[in-house]
């Protein structure tokens, strides 16, 4: 007999390489798709890919991919039961949650509550102090005063970072290396906060020189199990955006891996939370972790914990939101890498869209691209860089970098600059490949090409 689908109809309001992602895990479970898009996008494989497809837009993201009346109309026509957001857009859009809810539609995510908790990140950092979850020393919650924050300062004790309360992507943050800078730093970060965020709340926290970033994975269902599905080591970054992910996590003892996972989930269950989401912390040259945030949503790198687990996440969140139960993960083996491949330059990371005269990728063992584009496509200049993740798994972390090395090599692409030199060059660094390095590893990494 056939499995009943979880949902008739789902949409997906995103586009690009999660956009396939979510069609296909779908499509797997006899989900039927409604693809939206905006007029740049006509020619896109989401498009194509869906069972139906619905133009909410110009190239403009406000009027399209984050154009919620749109959106919701374009639900309500094609009597879609539920809507995916992917990540970015609107993922993370409180309202937009909410907004699904009072028309109906069920949003594949957490609720409204808890992604504006996680959303707002000083509330989120004093939950998890009464949680008993380490977080980054710094304020308690944001700041209400430049005097209060100048006493804060000099206890915390330079340099410190100034965080947007609503930030996100890398941005609204400023370091700040000594007192003299302190009170124009304060006032930068708050006008970019208003400008970007439109909310000008900052907190201020102690600024970690070489920290790792090592995040754990969150699946929470509706009956009550919270499960951690291991780590993602994302430190190597270049201004705070990650570029490259792997797992295991080249620094995590068996031990630290269970005290992360034991405080992701008190994380999870203390923000009521279900669905899929992450935790993020940052690990000192000591060992010990410092939560940083929470990300209620479907993450860029979640296929490296999909490989390492075979567990499909996505088919996950989407059971989850029909209120079904989820599989307890199993154990996880080998090792897994993702690197991003971007359309830019592979060493000043300056944009490079157009079209793909030739786009050949690589196949074989242990290989996964996670792409939208195909040759004969072009690269519209309104969005994300991102153009394709390329994911391998081996049975040994020195197995998955050969194997990425080799991967990485059979790119065959026309018309664009992409990273991949930059990958390439990193997989061969004797550095890298010791697995001792930590966020701020890119920027010297560059600094040494002669
Ligand atoms: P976003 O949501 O904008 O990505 P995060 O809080 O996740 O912001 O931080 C992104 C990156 O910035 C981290 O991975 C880390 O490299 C760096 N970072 C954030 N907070 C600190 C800190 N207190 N000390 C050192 N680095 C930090």
């Amino acid at each position: 007999m056939k499995k009943q689908p979880p949902f008739k109809k789902v949409l997906v309001a995103n586009r690009g390489e999660i956009a396939l992602r979510i069609i296909r895990a779908c499509r797997e479970m006899g989900v039927q798709t409604v693809a939206i898009y905006s007029t740049a996008d006509r020619e896109s494989l989401h498009v194509r890919m869906a069972d139906e497809a619905v133009c909410v837009g110009p190239p403009e993201t406000n009027l399209s991919y984050r154009n919620i009346p749109n959106i919701i109309s374009a639900a309500e026509i094609t009597q879609s039961e539920a809507i995916h957001p992917g990540y970015g857009f609107l993922s993370e859009n409180a309202h937009f949650a909410e907004i699904c809810q009072s028309a109906g539609v069920v949003f594949i995510g957490p609720s409204p509550e808890s992604i504006s908790l996680m959303g707002d990140k000083a509330r989120a950092k004093s939950l998890m102090r009464e949680t008993r979850v380490p977080v980054v020393p710094g304020s308690q919650g944001a700041i209400s005063s430049e005097e209060e924050a100048i006493t804060l300062s000099r206890e915390i004790g330079y340099p410190l970072i100034i965080k947007a309360s609503a930030g996100g992507g890398g941005r609204g943050m400023r370091i700040v290396h000594q007192e003299g800078d302190f009170d124009n730093a304060l006032h930068a970060a708050q006008t970019e906060a208003f400008q970007a965020f439109g909310s000008k709340e900052v907190y201020i926290e102690k600024y970690f020189q070489n920290p790792r970033h090592v995040e754990i994975q969150i699946l929470a269902d509706t009956e009550g199990n919270v499960y951690a599905l291991g780590e993602r080591d994302c430190s190597i970054q270049r201004r705070h955006q990650k570029l490259v992910e792997e797992s295991p996590s080249p620094v995590l003892s068996p031990k630290l891996r269970q005290e992360m996972s034991e405080a992701a989930v008190r994380a999870a269950r203390a923000a009521n939370y279900v669905n899929a989401g992450t935790v993020e912390f940052l690990v000192d040259d000591r060992r010990n972790f410092f939560f940083i945030e929470m990300n209620t949503r479907i993450q860029v790198e979640h296929p490296v914990t999909e490989t390492l687990f075979q567990y499909d996440l996505v088919k996950a969140q989407i059971r989850i939101a029909a209120g079904l139960p989820v599989e307890p993960p199993g154990k996880s083996a080998g090792h897994a890498i993702e690197c991003r491949i971007n359309a830019e330059d592979p060493w000043t990371f300056a944009p490079s869209p157009g079209h793909l005269e030739r786009f050949l990728l690589p196949g074989g063992p242990g290989v996964r691209v996670d792409t939208a584009f195909f040759e004969g496509a072009t690269i519209p200049p309104q969005y994300d860089s991102l153009i394709a993740k390329l994911i391998v798994n081996g049975r040994t972390r020195e197995e998955a970098l050969d194997r990425m090395a080799r991967a990485l090599a059979e790119f065959e692409i026309k018309g664009i600059r992409t990273t991949i030199p930059f990958h390439i060059a990193l997989m061969q660094d004797e550095a890298f490949r010791k697995g001792t390095y930590s966020t701020g590893f890119v920027e010297h990494f560059l600094a040494r090409r002669p």
